[in-house]
């Protein structure tokens, strides 16, 4: 991104929006300024700031705390409760769980808009069962999810204490959650649930604090995922022979699905992950299975790549069907994820906003795509990004997860400006 565009860019913006957080400073130094810059010319700001810093060795028990506790997807319920209880000691409003299992608390704004929801995820990858004890060597911390995304719990958790201990007033309400089902199968049900249902209409902007580092991410890679089934008869592999095969069907699909063109960019991908079914080495089978997933940042591209990929089983079904005289196969196509495209413009005052704080706190500025819970709002329109939460990470998503906890502080101070700066008008 050219500096000069970003900067004039973030003007226009910041007029259209009309932002005033430092009450002193008249109009034309509002008009020409930077919200990141003006926020740390606020004694209230720099107040919280320093409580961030003074907070972080909480922050990181926290961090921990909430880490041994399991959530496996779809149990988040025990780490959800603990959460649930951190908003309550740190005095939100109408604290809350809603019916997919969001943790929901609120802190007034002291006008009624806009309205901002700043988040993290609840849910892990690992299994139950998975010991999720984490092990600190000095500034190391090491284990399961200790980045994605207790970090981002333990964030979200450090920014209403630093905002509480230094009394910072927004013009917005901010509603903090921590969200169920981010990953895998969970398919984003918790942020699904929480726009079309439990705070359907009234958001107007959206954060989610997700892993380690600093990156920005304001493109939303979308996916499709389906568990497609071959079917047939079956029978006796000598006795039976000439009958259709939903083992061959499926092969002359996947050889089919191997041969797409995809563009490069935007960046479009698919993937055969898992084949299964056959009865035994005798038999003609009477099922075979694949899963398939595809990806992309354009919605248009991953429609393209899904109507090849249907398209191939289509006619793999057909000529497998006319192959042989015997019998006859069917396909059963279940949609089993899908995580809609979107994308903030990294010139929306959203993304400016992100970046401005980001600088002004002299870190690095990396603008990202990703499939992260900003996808849903992102895909209505919503403004979004997904903010890294400092420190540095390694092996997200593996049992060897790590968590470097050296000037992380930083991370949670970029995030308390970004609450601070997007619950202005
Ligand atoms: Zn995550």
């Amino acid at each position: 991104m050219g500096v000069g565009r970003g900067q004039n860019v973030t003007w226009a913006a910041w007029a259209v929006l009309g932002l005033a957080i430092v009450v002193e400073a008249g109009p034309a130094q509002e008009a020409g300024g930077d919200i990141g810059a003006r926020l740390l010319a606020d004694p209230t700001v720099r107040a919280a700031l320093a409580a961030v810093e003074r907070n972080e060795r909480q922050i990181l028990d926290e961090q921990v705390r909430l880490c041994e506790i399991p959530a496996p997807p779809f149990k988040e319920q025990a780490r959800a409760e603990a959460f649930r209880r951190a908003f309550e000691a740190l005095g939100l409003e109408n604290v809350r769980v809603d019916a997919e299992g969001n943790v929901l608390g609120e802190r007034p704004g002291t006008s009624r808009g806009p309205h901002l929801v700043f988040s993290a995820h609840l849910d892990t990858v690992f299994p139950e069962g998975t010991d999720v004890r984490v092990r600190r060597e000095g500034t190391l911390l090491r284990g399961p999810g200790i980045g994605d995304d207790c970090r981002g719990l333990a964030v979200v958790l450090g920014v209403i204490r630093a905002m509480r201990d230094a009394g910072v007033q927004t013009p917005g309400p901010i509603t903090f959650v921590g969200t169920v089902g981010e990953e895998g199968l969970g398919d984003l049900r918790g942020v699904k649930r929480l726009f079309n249902e439990t705070l359907k209409g009234r958001v107007d902007r959206f954060v989610s604090v997700d892993g380690t580092g600093w990156g920005i991410t304001h493109i939303a890679v979308g996916s499709r995922r389906y568990r497609v089934t071959f079917k047939g008869p079956g029978g006796h592999s000598y006795g039976a022979f000439g009958l259709v095969n939903p083992i061959h069907a499926l092969g002359r699909a996947v050889g089919a699905i191997a041969d797409i063109e995809v563009p490069a960019s935007p960046k479009t991908t698919f993937n055969v992950g898992r084949i299964g079914g056959g009865t035994s080495v005798n038999s003609i089978a009477f099922e075979a299975w694949m899963e398939i997933d595809m990806r992309s940042a354009d919605p248009s591209a991953l429609r393209a790549v899904d109507a090849r990929i249907q398209q191939a089983i289509d006619r793999a079904l057909a000529a497998e069907n006319a192959r042989w005289r015997k019998g006859t196969l069917t396909v059963d196509r279940q949609l089993v994820g899908e995580r809609p495209a979107g994308r903030t413009p990294e010139e929306a005052p959203v993304v400016q906003a992100v970046v401005s704080v980001t600088r002004a706190l002299r870190l690095p500025v990396s603008l990202d795509e990703g499939s992260t819970d900003s996808n849903i709002p992102m895909s209505l329109g919503i403004p979004a990004v997904t903010i890294d939460g400092g420190g540095r990470g390694s092996g997200a998503h593996s049992l060897g997860e790590t968590f470097d906890a050296t000037d992380s502080w930083k991370g949670t101070q970029r995030a308390l400006l970004v609450a601070i700066a997007l619950a202005q008008k």
